[in-house]
């Protein structure tokens, strides 16, 4: 039978079902999936050299011919050794195999092979040590440039390469082209098959350029189309008109607004009144004023009798943002309240049963909001806080809470994002940028110190406590060796151990609390207000108080095992202090000796500019932390990298608009193929697009 892209590769030789099995796990079922599975990299496995010329530095190929049988000895548990001798024309070569007995059964006396691996010298004796092999002329795993695969356990890098050479020989023909032919020519694109061959199997590394070059452009443009028609669909969606000055809204404010939030609250306005529906997000720094920004939305939908929903990403957050809200708007007569997971029972019930009858204008809370079994009178505003925290979908998903009109969408994020990354997350938002601090802040200082500044920093805290301000201590994790996801073996300050060493030890004049995410919501919520009413001098706390938290009067935090976070992170939780008019510290304390991680977080210190932070974990860790589907909810990229292919993202991007605008469903016969990877790409998000 001949091989299709449909053959499931347990037809193929060497692939049972336990094979098949594994296989599986890769998400790979039939021969034509393997052509999706790209190398992580490749080995130039082309240059052959004898094994007096063969170079020092770097591997090569070496032909040589087996000249004895090959020994086994076994050294001790887990540890085997096969030792063989070969000759070429200029020397002998004493070849070392660890651990893969099976050798023994492959390597014959007399035969040729080609040997790729780094030859090292002694002498007139040279070794080699696990090289790759295959019998002299074979040209499968050397004289070639060889894919190196992602694999996982029991599938050989061997065993993936023969199934995605057997692909890329035998299933190509055929093959559907994704890319309109006019998008190809504009952009100089290389066809489907050219590229998926040349993927795997490039004959030199131009053309794995060029190959790669087709693929990226391919997916970012799947992506694109998909992000152009959300946003399409978006801005084409009718909205409900909803009126309201800011102007009228500023007296409510206990100060006057920056002209940060007045240019965020007229774009809002502008929206709100278009009879389009807003999207929108709010960008700003920690401590950029937001919140005055939100709320002004609530009060504008309360003003027009509609609803409004404010979703936190968590009960600490939410049950603040109620507060403020509260204090902010029930003088205009906006009826708040609060829904979150530890809302239950008679309680649940008279808050649902009061947000169906309308008889509450503003609902703040956590993913709880878009759960369902709650329904709206009439949800004309929803807002999500922090937006990191929240993917598309799930902004999709609250978005159809709103009935047959879909309601205003405001998003506000903390995380400064860089802009190239900005530009896939939120491409199907309007964006409004708060780069404006309230007046009166001094920047937060940041200082780096080890473990030998510890007594002199606990001092530090004493200090702060006796001028009337408060402190946070924030550690990586929960429980003693437990909770992180690094496993144990660091000295890592946890939460409860900790609080309880620090209120008994070192600071027993002092009222110490605490709070991790493992409490329940009512004691974090106690423990919280006790700390912003300023009945705790000392709040130790994992990072569930990263987000949002405000209690002006702190003015230290000192963040332990500081290498334990990301860049972002650390920039988010010093937002914490310097919200008050006092002068504020960050301390980072690190045991590190890392030379790396200590540029890191000096990079910290050295700035207080988000965007500028943003960058450079960008830089240091690459995009998957921003990139994270649990952090945004976009599906996850093969081929492309973001902080690499920039320029071609552009590219594809703006073709993809220029495609969608043409042909907004993408329903010409000429883009069903396309329009089913969208489908497939956005697999997760479906919903957006019924
Ligand atoms: P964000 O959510 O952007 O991090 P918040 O809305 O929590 O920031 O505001 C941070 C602090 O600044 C709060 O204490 C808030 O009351 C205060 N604030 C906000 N806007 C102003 C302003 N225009 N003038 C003075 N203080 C402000
Ligand atoms: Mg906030």
């Amino acid at each position: 039978m001949p091989l299709t892209r449909e053959t499931p590769l347990t037809d193929l030789p060497g692939v049972g079902p336990a094979r098949g099995k594994k296989l599986e796990k890769l998400g790979l079922r039939t021969l034509g999936d393997t052509l999706d599975h790209l190398p992580q990299r490749y080995e130039d496995r082309r240059e052959r050299h004898t094994m007096r010329d063969a170079p020092e530095d770097r591997p090569c190929c070496v032909c040589a011919m087996v000249a004895e049988t090959p020994r086994v000895s076994y050294i001790r548990r887990g540890l085997s050794l096969v030792k063989v001798k070969a000759v070429d024309e200029t020397g002998t070569a004493c070849i070392t195999f660890f651990n893969q007995d099976y050798i023994r059964e492959v390597l014959r006396r007399g035969e040729s092979y080609v040997f790729y691996g780094a030859v090292e010298r002694q002498g007139n004796l040279f070794s080699m040590t696990n090289p790759a092999f295959e019998r002299e002329g074979a040209q499968r795993a050397t004289g070639l440039i060889m894919p190196v695969y992602p694999l996982t356990a029991g599938i050989s890098n061997n065993l993936m390469a023969g199934l995605t050479r057997r692909a890329a020989e035998e299933c190509l023909d055929g093959l559907p082209e994704i890319l309109p032919a006019r998008v190809r020519k504009d952009h100089q694109l290389c066809q489907t098959q050219f590229a998926r061959k040349n993927i795997h199997y490039p004959a030199d590394f131009e053309q794995l350029a060029i190959a790669r070059r087709r693929l990226v452009f391919e997916e970012l443009f799947v992506l694109t189309c998909g992000l152009a028609q959300l946003k399409d669909r978006r801005s084409a969606g009718e909205g409900r008109v909803l009126a309201g000055a800011p102007e009228d809204f500023f007296p409510l404010l206990p100060f006057p607004p920056t002209g940060a939030q007045r240019r965020a609250m007229a774009d809002m306005a502008a929206d709100l009144a278009s009879g389009r529906a807003m999207n929108r997000l709010v960008q700003g720094d920690v401590g950029s004023g937001k919140t005055a920004v939100a709320a002004f939305g609530a009060w504008a939908a309360a003003k027009n009798g509609v609803q409004c929903a404010l979703m936190a990403p968590t009960e600490l957050l939410a049950e603040q943002h109620a507060r403020t809200m509260e204090a902010l708007l029930s003088p205009a007569g906006v009826r708040v309240g609060l829904l979150t997971g530890s809302v239950k029972g008679k309680e649940k019930k008279a808050l649902l049963a009061a947000l169906a009858a309308g008889e509450i204008d503003l609902v703040v809370g956590t993913h709880a909001l878009f759960s369902q079994g709650v329904e709206y009178r009439d949800l004309g505003l929803v807002i999500a806080d922090e937006q990191h925290r929240f993917g598309v979908a799930q902004r999709g998903a609250l978005a159809e809470k709103g009935g047959s009109v879909p309601p205003h969408v405001l998003v506000m994020s903390a995380t400064p994002i860089p802009r190239t990354l900005a530009l896939i997350i939120y491409g199907d938002l309007d964006v409004s940028v708060m780069d404006e601090l309230p007046p009166g802040r001094t920047p937060v200082k940041t200082l780096l110190v080890g473990e030998d500044k510890r007594e002199r920093m606990y001092g530090f805290v004493r200090r702060q406590v006796k001028e009337g301000r408060q402190v946070y201590i924030v550690c990586p994790s929960v429980e003693e060796n437990g909770g992180w996801e690094d496993g144990p073996g660091m000295d890592l300050k946890a939460v409860t151990a900790y609080a309880a060493q620090l209120r008994e030890r070192v600071f027993p004049e002092l009222r110490v609390g605490f709070v991790h995410g493992r409490l329940k919501a009512k004691e974090k919520e106690e423990t919280m207000s006790a700390f912003s009413a300023g009945e705790l001098d000392v709040l130790v706390s994992t990072t569930v108080i990263e987000v949002g938290v405000d209690v002006p009067n702190a003015s230290l935090m000192i963040i332990e095992n500081a290498e334990r976070f990301g860049l972002s992170q650390l920039h988010q939780l010093r937002g914490r202090v310097g919200r008050g008019k006092h002068e504020s510290f960050c301390v980072l304390v690190t045991a590190s000796r890392s030379d790396t991680a200590r540029e890191r977080l000096r990079a910290l210190c050295a700035t207080n500019d988000g965007f500028q932070i943003a960058e450079e974990d960008l830089r240091l860790r690459g995009p998957g932390d921003f990139f994270g589907k649990r952090q945004h909810g976009l599906p996850q990229l093969k081929v492309a990298d973001f902080a690499a292919d920039m320029e071609l993202l552009k590219e594809a991007r703006q073709a993809a608009e220029e495609l969608v605008a043409a042909d907004r469903s993408l329903s010409k016969p000429a883009h069903r193929l396309l329009k089913k990877k969208v489908r497939e790409l956005f697999r997760e998000n479906a919903e957006l697009f019924n």
